[in-house]
């Protein structure tokens, strides 16, 4: 078997298209799926939102506690020493300092100061709430004195100075509010450890202390997604009850998505984090979900990419094929004349031809094998000027009718000579126009020869000549093999030949029609065929009335 250069061409070039472009692009779509369908199973994006949330949580509780322990600082250093710790000397860090509601002193020899805020006396709640710590902190100190000592001061080595615990301060019926109460070490001068501690005034806990730390927060920690679409939002509740204590602006009714249980000051209360208006789950769902239609639509695109690549591939084959059957095609073409002339030649210089009517014999096929020589290099020549764009068009004032009569009349008697019927029809009102005559008659052989090569037992040629409204008409019709309804629109394609066995058998190059197409072109025209197998076919050149005005006098395709 012979080895197509052409089909392993063609194999190679399918090779590399699979191996350079449609693997990869494979690969990408299929790890990209199987990518997005692992951030969907491990809920990827929203894993990373809870990360960051509990960033945020970890951050706002040290600030919470960071304010809480000012705020206690500040008190302390107001505290009387162990040795003048009274009464009146508490009083005085209580007026100081009126974010406080109750203070106490605690040491074993004299045991508890217990002073509460003065300018409270009056409220009824206040009062109970006092009683009520009062006689904890009594309880407390007395059972617990060395627990305390020993914890707090391992606390203290620790670098915490207070040891906290929420209160819970009654307000009448069942609502208690939270109090954080802070317990710290004061050494007396025997090097006896006495129990201080403070209390924070709830209300003032609640309606100052809360809203403000997280109102803080929400604009520095939290500043930069305040202008999105879904910001998170923040609440306080305490571990038993889900209704927000302290909530920041925009906070819904959804659940929380990442919660946290406060230390320290904090102590007690649970720090709730969310996006207003959505879910963590809904935003990974929609994440996952618009980039499976970006992969869909960027399959979509790389699949169109590949078949117009295909295609031109095909189409660039095809050509290459075209282009070699041309080479064979022509040197056939231009062998055969040559042969004969050299033939005719050769047996007229022998001097061997005795009657006179045989020289002419040969003479005129010599002259005929030339023409044919000549029409297919000047078509050569012509498609090579036009391929390199320098086809240049000579328009001049021309009597069409005059110029398909003259064009024939060296023709005619080729073709009856061939045996063909041959009509001819030209009108008298086709109007002069402005046409490159060498091309156009051309044109007109080209479509002739053609109904001469394509014609079988139905040997007839009709060449009409007309006015149509505001275009002129010239149409060559033969009864010839006609040509498919597939192929019409291809055989106008350079070097395109048919490929059907009555065509083959024909010589040709495939370049006529692609001429007559660029020179009708040119002239603003177009160039139609009717045609069906077995029946002939018609092919119409059409020519608007005016055309080479707009022309121009040379143009360059
Ligand atoms: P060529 O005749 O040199 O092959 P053309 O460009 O003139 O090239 O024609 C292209 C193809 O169109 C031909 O190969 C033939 O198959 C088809 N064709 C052209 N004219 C006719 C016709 N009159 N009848 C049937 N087929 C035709």
């Amino acid at each position: 078997m012979k080895n197509n250069p052409l089909k392993s061409e063609r194999t190679r070039l399918i090779l590399t298209l699979e191996l350079a472009v449609v693997l990869p692009a494979a690969a990408l779509v299929i790890l990209g799926a199987l990518h997005l369908h692992s951030i969907e199973r491990d809920r990827g994006v929203e894993a990373a939102i809870q990360r960051d949330f509990n960033q945020v949580l970890v951050i706002s509780e040290k600030q919470f506690n960071h304010r809480a322990y000012e705020l206690a600082d500040d008190a302390k250093a107001d505290f009387p020493s162990a040795e003048n710790a009274c009464g009146p000397s508490l009083d005085r860090v209580l007026a100081a300092h009126p974010y406080l509601a109750h203070v106490f002193f605690f040491d074993p020899d004299h045991g508890l100061i217990f002073r509460s805020q003065g300018y409270r006396a009056n409220d009824s709640a206040f009062q109970m709430e006092a009683d009520d710590l009062h006689k904890i902190i009594d309880g407390w100190t007395k059972v617990e004195y060395d627990g305390w000592t020993h914890e707090i001061g391992e606390a203290q080595s620790k670098g915490m100075p207070y040891m906290f615990f929420m209160n819970s301060a009654p307000r009448g019926g069942k609502q208690f509010m939270a109090q954080p109460v802070a317990v710290f070490l004061q050494t007396t001068k025997m090097g006896k450890q006495a129990i201080a501690g403070l209390a924070f005034d709830a209300d003032y806990f609640h309606d100052k202390f809360l809203p403000e730390t997280l109102n803080g927060i929400m604009a520095h920690t939290l500043a930069e997604s305040s202008q999105e679409k879904n910001p998170p939002v923040m609440m306080i509740h305490t571990y038993s009850d889900w209704t927000p204590l302290v909530a920041s602006a925009g906070w819904d009714d959804g659940e929380p998505e990442v919660e946290r249980h406060l230390e320290g000051a904090m102590r007690g209360l649970t720090l709730a984090i969310k996006l207003r208006g959505t879910t963590l789950k809904a935003i990974g769902d929609r994440f996952v979900r618009t980039s499976f239609l970006t992969l869909g639509a960027l399959s979509l695109v790389l699949a169109g990419g590949l078949v117009l690549t295909h295609r031109n591939v095909a189409k660039e084959m095809a050509l290459a094929r075209l282009k070699s059957d041309f080479v064979s095609n022509v040197s056939h073409e231009l062998r055969t004349p040559l042969s004969l002339i050299r033939l005719y030649a050769e047996t007229l210089e022998m001097g061997r031809v005795n009657s006179q009517e045989k020289v002419q014999e040969y003479y005129q096929i010599i002259r005929k094998e030339s023409e044919r020589l000549t029409a297919l290099i000047n078509n050569i020549l012509d498609f090579s000027r036009i391929e390199a764009g320098r086809k240049e068009y000579d328009f001049r004032d021309t009597d069409l009718g005059e110029l398909v009569r003259a064009t024939l009349d060296s023709y005619r008697y080729q073709i009856e000579q061939n045996g063909f019927t041959f009509e001819e029809k030209i009108a008298r009102d086709v109007p002069h126009m402005k046409v490159d005559r060498e091309a156009m008659a051309r044109s007109l052989l080209n479509l002739v020869n053609n109904a001469l090569k394509y014609s079988q037992d139905a040997r007839y040629i009709g060449v009409n000549l007309y006015r149509d409204n505001g275009s002129v008409k010239l149409e060559v019709i033969d009864h010839g093999i006609g040509i498919a309804h597939g192929e019409q629109s291809k055989i106008f394609e350079k070097f395109y030949r048919v490929g059907d066995p009555l065509v083959h058998n024909t010589k040709g190059s495939g370049l006529g029609l692609s001429l007559v197409k660029h020179i009708v072109t040119a002239h603003g025209g177009d160039v139609l065929v009717d045609s069906s197998p077995g029946q002939g076919s018609k092919f119409t050149i059409e020519l608007p009335v005016g055309n080479a005005e707009q022309a121009g006098n040379v143009a360059v395709m």
